[in-house]
């Protein structure tokens, strides 16, 4: 078995120079963390909001900690004072919940908004429709402590790579789209297209991927 310090140098090799690299280290230990650390990678992915902040307390603070998951209106007050990057913002609500707890804390909370991409029923996200909802609403303009800096979305778990590739693209286009569509939008600046996990990021930076989030093949499979 490869050591984590070897997993991330490889990835990073095979990496274009434009795609960020998001060590997802969902439940897995301190240690872990740290040797990915001391090979040089400083942003991490969780997904849940208690293991984040156990974490970010114990660990050294120039780590970027990116909230990858799900993530519960209630709990964005934990996360808020030291989080750098959102992905998986879903719905209205939770940007005025992050806007909210970001002006409580004198900052601005960069997020992304997530895309239902896959086929299946059971992922997260929003449809175009009301991303453009969203974007269109008089009530965003009132929001001046987050910014939506990218698109984020979910292929659906398949082998299939052309499947899995139409959804990649899907996206890119509704980024592409998005981009042309509100440059006058003071909210919105997108910079960041966050798709690609371990099974499917050679085939999301193909098309167009500019941030990938991998877990498995740098720390290995988890145990739940
Ligand atoms: C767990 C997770 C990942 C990483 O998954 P791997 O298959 O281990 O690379 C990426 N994105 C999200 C949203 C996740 O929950």
């Amino acid at each position: 078995m490869k050591t984590i310090t070897e997993n991330i140098q490889a990835i990073k090799n095979e990496l274009p120079e434009q795609v960020t690299l998001v060590a997802v280290s969902k439940t897995k230990p301190i240690e872990a963390i740290v040797e990915a650390y001391e090979a040089g990678q400083r942003v991490f992915g969780e997904n849940k909001v208690q293991e984040m902040v156990e974490k970010q307390e114990v660990l050294p603070h120039d780590i970027q900690w990116h909230m990858i998951g799900h993530l519960q209106r209630n709990k964005v007050k934990y996360i808020a004072p030291f989080v750098s990057l959102i992905h998986g913002v879903d719905s209205f609500r939770l940007l005025q919940e992050i806007d909210k707890q970001a002006k409580r804390n004198n900052r601005t909370i960069p997020c992304l908004l997530q895309i239902y991409i896959a086929e299946e029923e059971t992922k997260f996200g929003l449809s175009q429709e009301e991303l453009d909802e969203i974007l269109n609403g008089e009530a965003l303009q009132s929001l001046q402590n987050i910014q939506i800096v990218g698109l984020m979305g979910m292929a659906t778990f398949t082998e299939d790579t052309d499947k899995i590739k139409r959804e990649f693209t899907y996206l890119n286009n509704i980024y592409n789209q998005t981009k042309e569509k509100y440059v006058n939008l003071e909210q919105l600046n997108l910079q960041t297209l966050s798709m690609g996990m371990s099974n499917d990021y050679p085939i999301a930076i193909a098309c167009g991927s500019t941030m990938v989030r991998i877990g498995s093949h740098i720390f290995g499979s988890r145990n739940y």
